[in-house]
């Protein structure tokens, strides 16, 4: 890099992209972060951040990292004060708790409302879609798909779970790996009473099931748009099974058809909730996807990856949004110390690679928590069982 002032190019305005770029604003770190979205994507979901949390105070502003409630799908919620700092996984035949995981601070964001939240203060530059990336003596430089590019010293692929940048560092070893199951992953809302009365029986954190049937189901509150208004509540379902038809194998447009078809044995609240879905009720076809990290070259320090680009996992132990801010932390950190001189951009990258590999562990971790909600009978051999929520290794 030589006397070279740093500049790092971040690719991806999701979690990890957007907290890599206040990090290092924070840092007063040198940087753009770029993003192929023109306009937010329908796509909605939420994140349970637990061990995650104090990190993202480090890499957030203050007032930011105060203001974090609004990021909530219920922005009047206080977990602590409603003594609901836990993760509620139920038998899904009789609806008793088996698995209570506590976590202080812990903390659930809707993934739109956060990158709302936290996009202004770092300048994205939107309706960039990264489609090569070029290196020359004086670094690396990505080019978009409007003809535009931007050079600089290091290159972050935040790029999420099919990234872009993973694909030039990896070519074919970047595919994902798609898993056997049956998933459907879709929102909905319900008359006011009915709302309510659900908004008081689940755990506002995660409230999910394992059920004799070997199937996995979790209600989940999206968004409250207006307080007073149950009947304007979103709510979502995540629910996956082992696919054994040639209709899920097809995954067949008869989506709620089929759901319906595997909720008898099933306890409230899910079982109530599946029969009061509107008959309108959109489903999207979807896939459980996974990547294995893989150690790339990172062409002597210049490209490297965070969040889902480095690791893509299944949500069932709830790790990959607390694994991006962990990312983000790690390689704001080594950014730092290259600005200071302490070390050699190679070096910090290299040890930030290792790092991120490791960490992807979880994959292997997260795909077993997978496996075990689909296998009732061994449930309690299970990593959510045995090490709750906690991250690999500690
Ligand atoms: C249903 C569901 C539930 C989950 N629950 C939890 C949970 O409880 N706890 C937890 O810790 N994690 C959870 N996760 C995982 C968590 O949401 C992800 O790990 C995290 O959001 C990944 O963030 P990211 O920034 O790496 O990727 P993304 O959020 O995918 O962001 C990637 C960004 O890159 C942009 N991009 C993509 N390609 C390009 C390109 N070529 N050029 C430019 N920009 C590009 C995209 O537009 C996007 O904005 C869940 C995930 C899902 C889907």
């Amino acid at each position: 890099m030589g006397d070279k002032k740093l500049h790092v190019i971040v690719v991806g305005a999701g979690l990890a992209g957007l907290a890599i770029a206040h990090g290092l604003k924070k840092n007063n770190v040198s940087y753009v972060i770029v993003d192929r979205e023109a306009a937010p994507r329908d796509r909605n979901w939420g994140v349970t951040l637990s061990w995650a949390h104090p990190l993202m105070e480090k890499l957030l502003p203050e007032d930011l990292y105060k203001s974090l409630q609004v990021c909530q799908p219920d922005p009047s919620l206080d977990t602590k004060a409603a003594g609901k700092e836990c993760i509620l996984i139920r038998d899904g035949a009789t609806g008793e708790t088996k698995v209570e995981a506590h976590f202080p601070g812990i903390r659930r964001m809707q993934i739109q409302k956060t990158k709302k939240a936290w996009a202004p203060g770092v300048n994205v530059k939107y309706g960039k879609r990264l489609v090569d990336i070029s290196i020359t003596a004086e670094g690396p430089t990505a080019h978009f798909e409007d003809g535009t590019s931007e050079s600089g010293s290091v290159i972050i692929g935040a790029d999420g779970g099919a990234s872009q940048v993973r694909r030039w560092l990896l070519k074919d070893l970047a595919a994902q790996e798609v898993l056997p199951y049956a998933f459907m992953n879709f929102p909905f809302t319900l008359p006011a009473e009915k709302a309510l009365w659900l908004d008081g029986v689940m755990n506002p954190n995660v409230d999910v099931a394992t059920h004799p049937k070997n199937m996995y189901l979790g209600i989940f509150l999206l968004d409250k748009p207006d307080l007073t208004k149950p009947e304007t509540w979103v709510f979502y379902i995540l629910v996956t099974w082992p696919i054994t038809t040639k209709e899920d194998e097809e995954n067949s447009d008869n989506r709620l058809e089929r759901l319906r078809a595997h909720m008898d044995g099933w306890a409230d609240p899910y079982k109530s909730v599946v029969e009061w879905l509107p008959d309108d009720v959109v489903i999207k076809p979807d896939q459980l996807r996974i990547w294995h990290p893989k150690p790339w070259d990172n062409h002597g320090g210049l490209v490297t990856l965070a969040g889902d680009a480095a690791h893509s996992m299944t949500f069932h132990r709830g790790q990959g949004g607390n694994l991006s801010i962990k990312d983000a932390h790690e390689f704001v950190m080594k950014m730092v110390k290259v600005q200071r001189g302490e070390q050699s951009l190679q070096e910090a990258i290299k040890e930030y690679d290792e790092g991120a590999v490791a960490r992807g562990q979880e994959v292997e971790i997260s795909k077993a928590q997978t496996d075990a909600f689909h296998d009732y009978a061994n449930f309690e051999e299970s990593p959510v069982f045995k090490m709750g929520i906690k991250p690999a290794g500690t």
